[in-house]
């Protein structure tokens, strides 16, 4: 689907919900997608893009950055504390916060290099064993941990379970940060972004909407 038909879609949920034109911010999700499609995107004159695994953002971003201006990057993928360094040095923006040894890594670095992305805490809304996130009854605790740690904290992050209605899911996510004070909100994905802007999502992560489906990796 053109960039164009997702801005208007965007813009026509904002209108919808009663907010402002331009209080979401979106995210297109770049993982796995060729670089000819990245380049036609960025040629469109958008600039802000997620990917889910350092290694290929490492591949990728820095080559963009020396051609095109005013790159925003967000890790929106699971971290591993070796692999802070390199995402803080690649990224403007980490969606994948969510345990308190890597985010006394991200404050460690952050004093070392004056300077740290913006941080989103994700939280495992669903309570689903094999996904990554905070639970949500340990939501509050580790938001005042890294506050204490000085990290940059915009707002949390969800991904609903497949099966689930994600309505629900980012009605909780919203409820968590509005008790803590956090105006930042990544939720929303290319099958319900919509869902998510009506339920106050600031960030919206859409991939497959924009550039078609992604072709699995080789191997
Ligand atoms: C891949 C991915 C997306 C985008 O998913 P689509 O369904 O293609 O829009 C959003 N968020 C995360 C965390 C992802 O890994």
């Amino acid at each position: 689907m053109p960039l164009t038909d997702i801005a208007e879609r965007i813009a026509a949920a904002e209108a919808g919900a009663g907010r402002p034109a331009g209080s979401v911010t979106l995210i297109a999700v770049s993982k796995v997608q060729p670089l000819e499609r990245i380049e036609a995107v960025l040629d469109e004159g958008h600039r802000v893009f997620g990917e889910n695994r350092v290694q290929e953002a490492a591949s990728k971003w820095p080559g963009f950055r020396e051609r095109f201006d005013g790159i925003d990057l967000h890790l929106i993928g699971p971290l591993q504390t070796n692999k802070a360094r390199q995402a803080m040095e690649l990224c403007d923006a980490i969606h994948s916060v969510d345990r308190p040894k890597l985010a006394r890594t991200i404050a460690r670095l952050a004093q070392e290099m004056g300077e740290c992305p913006d941080l989103f805490i994700q939280i495992n809304t669903g309570e689903e064993a094999q996904k990554a996130g905070v639970m949500p009854a340990d939501a509050d605790a580790f938001v005042a941990e890294c506050r204490d740690l000085d990290l940059p904290v915009r707002g949390l992050m969800c991904i609903p379970p497949i099966d689930e209605e994600p309505s629900l899911h980012f009605a909780l996510l919203a409820k968590i940060a509005k008790r803590n004070g956090l105006e930042g909100l990544s939720m929303g994905m290319s099958a319900d972004f919509e869902t998510a802007i009506a339920l106050g999502a600031t960030h919206v992560r859409v991939g497959s909407a924009i550039f078609g489906a992604r072709t699995p990796p080789a191997g």
